[in-house]
């Protein structure tokens, strides 16, 4: 197995996260090899990265995306989160007001795509 796969186990494995400067420790690998695996992860959508400060020093906390993660997009029209998620109302799809904004959202959204291309 290779660094980079290495290095995303690792991650994985630290579900709270896990400190760029604590990471490159565990590898055993110098830190600017580190920050150019962590900067090729997040180009692939594999983990997130935040600012932190651990004991006074600036570091990042790095996280692995979860699978879930990105298919939230696909529940969201704009800001608007799908009103079926979690909905416990009689569900009467074809009279339903939330749903129709929802979709008329979805609209808006493609429309505001499509007139950028
Ligand atoms: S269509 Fe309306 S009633 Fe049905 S689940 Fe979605 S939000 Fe709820």
């Amino acid at each position: 197995m290779g660094i980079e796969e290495d290095t995303l186990d690792l991650i994985k494995k630290n579900k709270d996260g896990i400190y760029q400067n604590a990471l490159w420790k565990e590898l055993d690998i110098d830190s600017r090899k580190c920050s150019r695996i962590v900067a090729k992860l997040l180009k692939e959508g594999k983990i997130t990265r935040e600012k932190a400060t651990v004991n006074g020093s600036n570091t990042y906390l790095i996280r692995a995306t979860s699978p879930e993660k990105k298919n939230f997009k696909l529940l969201l029209a704009g800001n608007m989160f799908s009103p079926c998620t979690g909905c416990r109302l009689a569900c009467q799809p074809e009279s339903c007001e939330a749903l129709t904004e929802w979709i008329l959202h979805l609209d808006e959204e493609k429309d505001g795509q499509e007139a950028k291309t």
